[in-house]
């Protein structure tokens, strides 16, 4: 397979020329996306990120470690493969990627992946407690509570199988990783990211209810209709 002058490949094989196109289309988006991480205060300093898979090919785009977000331009995003392998880029990606890998290898429907440390969420997190669905905007976007994930050690592939084990069981897309913080995903990256977004505004929401009192539960035939409706009516 031939190489393009342009790219900065370390694994032998590259990206394929016809994924070119794609590929950089990819990480202008990637890139664009990980500014709304901080805009939006799910992050500080360098933690957070978000990936995209490459449809049609077994590799993504993902942040690389250690890198400010005021530096995460499109050429610095790295490409690697579902193993979690650096196919393409100057830095070392994500510590997280083989827990994004691990999703994308499990969950063919998912196009996108993000992961924070947003403080609401995480907050739910450390008690290891889902979030109930009190709302109709929680009903509308993840179909019931936000569950919670195993406690999982980084380094192999139990944040992976924690995540997509909790997300198969549930209609959320989101999850709260056990004394750690959440995963989201989605058809797109950007999809995972607004999932991100809206997981932090229930999660304070639903604590300053909590500071009021006692939050009323919702009927689960209101939250199916709900959840139904938004999926498939409002959205797409
Ligand atoms: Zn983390």
């Amino acid at each position: 397979m031939s190489q393009t002058t342009a790219a900065s490949s370390t694994a032998p094989d590259g990206v394929p020329d016809e994924l070119r196109a794609v590929v950089d289309r990819l990480k202008t988006e990637v890139a664009a996306l990980h500014a709304e991480l901080p805009r939006n205060a799910l992050v500080v300093w360098t933690a957070g990120n978000v990936s995209a898979r490459v449809p049609g090919a077994d590799l993504m785009v993902i942040k690389p470690s250690g890198v400010s977000y005021d530096d995460l331009t499109p050429e610095a995003m790295v490409v690697c493969d579902l193993d979690g392998t650096l196919v393409e880029g100057d830095r070392k990606p994500s510590s997280d990627t083989a827990a994004h890998a691990y999703v994308y290898r499990h969950m063919p429907e998912i196009g996108g992946v993000v992961h924070t440390h947003s403080d609401y969420a995480t907050a739910w997190s450390a008690r290891r407690e889902p979030i109930p669905c009190v709302l109709t905007m929680m009903a509308d976007e993840f179909g019931g509570e936000i569950p919670v994930g195993p406690f999982a050690l980084i380094g192999d592939d139990s944040i992976g199988q924690g995540i997509v084990e909790t997300l198969r069981a549930s209609r959320s897309r989101a999850v709260l990783m056990a004394n750690h913080g959440p995963f989201t995903i989605g058809a797109s990256a950007r999809e995972a990211v607004k999932a991100a977004v809206m997981l932090e505004d229930v999660a304070r929401t639903v604590h300053f209810a909590r500071q009021l009192g006692t939050p009323v539960p919702m009927e689960q035939a209101d939250i199916d209709r709900l959840y139904d409706r938004y999926q498939n009516v409002y959205g797409q």
